[in-house]
């Protein structure tokens, strides 16, 4: 069985929500949102999730407040241990940039830029970002190369340089005649495809995903499922899927649902 490396470089979950509550205040006096009610959640290194509920419920607002994009009005959320509400906002940038991959219901794919440029182009933020900050990945080349020496194909991922790894994701999600096409020339489930390979490119630890199904017709929502699970195994990255469609949710390893601002074990996805 293939064992994720960087499983044994640290001990602490890979994501931890610690009775995590956003309240949105209304304008002009009216009574505030509380969106999300004392939520605590764990997920370890490589696990897959879908969150399912009714719109409105904060599904999005979770995935935010996950993603470093939103803060929570109380509670904490930590990532590989570091506590996310300590870290000042160019550090953010860069755990954004590096440790976690977005894909959301549109793709927003650069249009004057190919398929392939499209995917390079947060490996060019990484540089700056990551070389300035100094942030640190908690898999690093080296820790992947020493912690992995019975894994062929993990070593080989851990000396790849963006570029190969743009073009064998991209041909592993089965783009390899569409590199120099522009996301004007895509179908929908192709743009979302390049929208996912862009969001791993950094190899991030955890990949969030709002509804990036949402706009797809059933049988390229299916794919787009299917093909999230795979790379979940394949590239041994967490998966969070927002979506409302219960069928796809029932692949994930785990299914809970966000109900009137708690997060709950779902039964009911039959
Ligand atoms: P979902 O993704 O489940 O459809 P959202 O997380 O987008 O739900 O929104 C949850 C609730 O929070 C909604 O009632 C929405 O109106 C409210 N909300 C979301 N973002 C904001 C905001 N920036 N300011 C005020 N209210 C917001
Ligand atoms: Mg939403």
């Amino acid at each position: 069985m293939f064992i994720p490396n960087y499983a044994m470089t640290s001990d602490a979950p890979l994501l931890e929500l610690t009775n995590v509550s956003k309240r949105f205040d209304a304008p002009e006096g009216a009574p505030a949102i509380l969106v999300l009610e004392g939520i605590s959640l764990r997920m370890q290194r490589g696990d897959s999730l879908a969150i399912i509920g009714p719109s409105g419920s904060g599904k999005s607002t979770l995935l935010h407040i996950i993603g470093t994009l939103d803060q929570p009005t109380a509670g904490e959320v930590m990532l590989n241990g570091q506590d996310l509400s300590r870290l000042d906002e160019k550090t953010l940038a860069a755990v954004r940039n590096r440790q976690i991959g977005f894909v959301f219901q549109f793709h927003y794919l650069l249009p004057q830029c190919t398929v392939l440029e499209n995917v390079l182009v947060p490996t060019l933020a990484g540089q700056t970002v990551g070389a300035k900050t100094g942030v640190a990945r908690s898999t690093s080349t080296e820790e992947k190369k020493n912690a992995n020496a019975n894994s062929v194909e993990a070593a080989r991922q851990a000396q790849e340089k963006p570029y190969d790894r743009a073009v064998r994701l991209l041909k592993r999600v089965g783009l390899a005649e569409r590199l120099a096409h522009h996301p004007g020339q895509l179908s929908g489930g192709e743009r979302q495809r390049v929208a996912v390979v862009r969001a791993l490119i950094n190899e991030p630890q955890l990949l969030l995903a709002d509804e990036p199904t949402g706009a797809l017709d059933q049988s390229s929502a299916e794919q787009l499922a299917q093909l999230l699970i795979e790379l979940n195994r394949e590239e041994g990255v967490a998966l969070v899927l927002v979506t409302h469609a219960r069928d796809l949710a029932r692949r994930m390893g785990r299914v809970l649902e966000l109900k009137q601002g708690h997060l709950l074990p779902c039964g009911d996805t039959k």
